[in-house]
């Protein structure tokens, strides 16, 4: 799993390593929130398709309340 933010609107989603799925709200990761990042624009701004998003700094990520150790991929 990793953090993505969107570089339109800086909004934080998340990709799973594994299997690709990927989450549009980084703080709910449960698996009835999985979307397909290819088809799935950006919650806030619709720009851009999840997939697009880009790989987040671990400051941005400490910034908005989550422990690096839970993700990798920085
Ligand atoms: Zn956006």
């Amino acid at each position: 799993m990793h953090l993505v933010e969107c570089p339109e609107c800086d909004s934080l989603g998340a990709i799973c390593d594994e299997d690709g799925a990927g989450y549009l709200d980084a703080r709910d990761i449960s698996g009835e929130t999985t979307v397909d990042p290819e088809s799935t624009a950006c919650a806030k701004c619709g720009v851009l398709m999840l997939a697009g998003f880009v790989p987040t700094s671990s400051g941005r990520v400490i910034e908005a309340g989550f422990s690096p150790s839970e993700f990798e991929g920085f």
